[in-house]
């Protein structure tokens, strides 16, 4: 069968054809996201699950930018119905979240993902530096604050983000990066509109591959979600 065109969503239950990734650049984290990103890869375990909350909420408010969006102008692209996809492969250890929200154009995916610009995170590091460094200590203001997009490296040791903005004629992107010192930025096409993170999950982090498991810890954080979200194509 041919395939369908760049952007156009498969069948439900079908797994989104692998974008082409173009030649990367690398781009150097601030100091400020390395200490940051040290501190998330570092803490504690039973901490760990926020990531799942937070990017589930991260997912939420990029489909309710969309459907704003959407109701104050026509020329908006779209990549299927606003809704939250969340697929485990064990074999690859990989957990994908994939959402049809706004989605980011280049210079967001930088400023976004490459800084801490971000309230939340700043706030994050000002409360660390003026509490004790220990691990406990951190790991417990990390689950309160929540670290948003960076919580993915608590489990993952490799995130890829594959994205492209709603904004008519946005290519598509992959912002890849290991959370130590830098981040790649390359275009990729076949990327359809919003947002699909994908984590590389940690050897000790292996229990979030359990659907069983990652399902749980999605309902404890998907009650307030105006959004269908569906776990390897079923409805949670
Ligand atoms: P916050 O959600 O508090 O702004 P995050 O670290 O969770 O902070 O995310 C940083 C920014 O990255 C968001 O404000 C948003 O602009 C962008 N972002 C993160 N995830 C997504 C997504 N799934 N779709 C579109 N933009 C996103
Ligand atoms: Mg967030």
């Amino acid at each position: 069968a041919d395939a369908p065109p760049a952007g156009e969503k498969p069948p439900a239950g079908e797994k989104p054809k692998e974008p082409t990734v173009g030649p990367a650049e690398t781009h150097d984290f601030k100091a400020e996201t390395k200490k940051l990103l040290h501190i998330v890869a570092h803490s504690l375990y039973s901490q760990r699950e926020v990531f799942v909350r937070e990017l589930i909420s991260n997912a939420s408010d990029a489909l309710e930018k969309l459907r704003q969006l959407q109701t104050t102008s026509s020329d908006v692209a779209s990549g299927g119905p606003l809704e939250i996809s969340i697929s485990v492969d064990a074999a690859k250890k990989t957990i994908e979240f994939r959402d049809s929200g706004i989605g980011m154009t280049a210079d967001e995916l930088k400023e976004n993902l490459g800084t801490i610009a971000r309230s939340g995170s700043k706030a994050f590091i000002e409360k660390v530096q003026a509490t004790s460094e220990a691990k406990d200590k951190t790991s417990e203001i990390v689950g309160q604050f929540g670290v948003g997009f960076y919580s993915a490296f608590m489990v993952g040791d490799r995130i890829a983000v594959y994205t492209r903005s709603a904004q008519p004629g946005s290519e598509g992107y992959c912002w890849q990066s290991d959370g130590l010192g830098s981040y790649t930025l390359a275009k990729a096409d076949g990327v359809p509109v919003g947002t699909r993170i994908v984590i590389s999950v940690k050897d000790d982090a292996a229990a979030f591959l359990d659907k069983a498991k990652l399902s749980e810890v999605i309902k404890k954080y998907s009650n307030f979600v105006g959004f269908p979200i569906a776990v390897d194509g079923e409805r949670v």
